[in-house]
């Protein structure tokens, strides 16, 4: 017998099917709208900022938990809309994107065999970050139009084994955001069954109509338990610097910065100086950003509810989940995928890579994180299926 020289963690989990879709779609010349990332500029004062800071000769490694004054300025920004008051030299450490620090907390709290609970659709980065670190998923399905968890169901996933629940919110892929009550409910369990909680809230920025964006660890009792992770990329449309950050107590930020430091060392010098200084003066730019977000949200849930799709209408974030099982296309989504970027010239990602079972087969994921020139050029293309 041959030896084998991998390790058996690489084989429990596939390549990233969202960027599989984004070559795809540039062998195709398709739209993509399967990886979420703007096409479009990012704004100049963040752009002005990292010029700024290179030419000022900030080109060394940071600290590694992340530059003094970005720290502060999540902490002052938490402080001014989150109401949480934070330590940024114990309790705020930044990685390279929210993708890093994700795998830090996995790696800094799960042994062999742990459980942590996930809501599915779940964004597709969990199962290999539950593989690397070891954990096992358990998974509570969100059901109907507005992705809803049955409480029941949510509590026999808890148990002794639970080291951890995630929740992603506003949600990639659904759209869902999750409401006080809902969130109060995963608090009064994770406090029940002792077991931590790790956020993923990315698109905090990104909500829409009525839905407000609550950070569970502001919940009574939360903040000791919980590892709350946001980063750059999506607010301010930079996914290529990778910026993230992690927030949790100090006892938790101790394991975190000793990951991270082992892992990255750090995020880029100049790019974490810029930041700070986007984040400094960004509270005018929130509301023009979920502006901006509204308007693309708009233009393509109509262009394909036109084209026969029935759409969740997300509440946050900028992705739609649509279902074509009125279209008559016989086959399956990973198909319907398929056959979209290459006869149609519109690039999606197939429902069932956010799902463990095949509740996603009758469903795409668009992004509308694209220029109004790609979203109308999608919409024509659409039109014409
Ligand atoms: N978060 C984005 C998405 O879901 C980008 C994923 C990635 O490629 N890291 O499309």
């Amino acid at each position: 017998m041959p030896r084998e020289h991998l390790a058996s963690r690489t084989s429990v989990f596939n390549e990233s099917v969202i960027r599989e879709m984004t070559r795809l779609a540039l062998l195709h010349g398709a739209m993509n709208l399967a990886q979420g990332y703007p096409d479009f500029p990012a704004p100049d004062f963040i752009k002005q900022a990292a010029i700024d800071c290179i030419n000022a000769d900030i080109n060394q490694y940071a600290i590694t938990w992340g530059s003094p004054r970005l720290r502060r300025a999540i902490a002052d920004k938490n402080r001014r809309i989150s109401g949480l008051d934070l330590d940024p030299d114990r309790e705020i450490t930044v990685t390279c994107g929210a993708t890093e620090a994700m795998m830090c907390a996995m790696l800094a709290i799960i042994e062999p065999g742990d459980e942590v609970i996930v809501f599915e659709p779940f964004y597709e980065n969990y199962v290999p970050d539950a593989a690397m670190s070891g954990a096992e998923l358990v998974f509570v399905t969100l059901r109907g139009e507005d992705f809803l968890f049955d409480p029941v169901e949510l509590r026999r996933a808890f148990s002794a084994k639970t080291k951890a629940i995630i929740v992603n919110t506003p949600n990639n892929p659904s759209g869902k955001v999750f409401t006080h009550d809902e969130l109060q409910q995963i608090a009064a369990l994770c406090q029940e069954f002792d077991t931590l909680c790790i956020t993923d809230e990315i698109y905090e920025h990104i909500l829409y109509d009525h839905h407000e964006h609550v950070s569970i660890a502001t919940l009574p009792g939360m903040y000791e338990r919980t590892i709350t992770i946001s980063g750059l990329s999506k607010t301010f449309s930079v996914t290529g610097w990778r910026l993230g950050y992690m927030i949790a107590p100090a006892h938790l930020s101790n394991a975190l910065r000793k990951v991270h430091d082992f892992l990255t060392v750090g995020a880029p010098a100049p790019l974490q100086e810029a930041a700070a200084i986007a984040i400094e003066q960004a509270d005018s730019y929130y509301p023009e950003l979920r502006a901006m977000y509204g308007h693309k949200r708009g233009l393509l849930l109509n262009a394909l509810r036109e084209a026969g799709f029935h759409c969740h209408q997300p509440q946050g974030a900028y992705y739609i989940m649509a279902d074509f099982s009125d279209l008559g296309f016989r086959g399956d989504d990973t198909a319907f995928a398929h056959h979209l970027i290459e006869k149609v010239g519109v690039a999606p990602v197939p429902g069932s890579s956010f799902y463990k079972g095949t509740a996603g087969s009758t469903m795409i994921r668009f992004t509308f994180s694209k220029s109004e020139e790609t979203l109308l050029e999608a919409a024509r293309r659409l039109g014409g299926m």
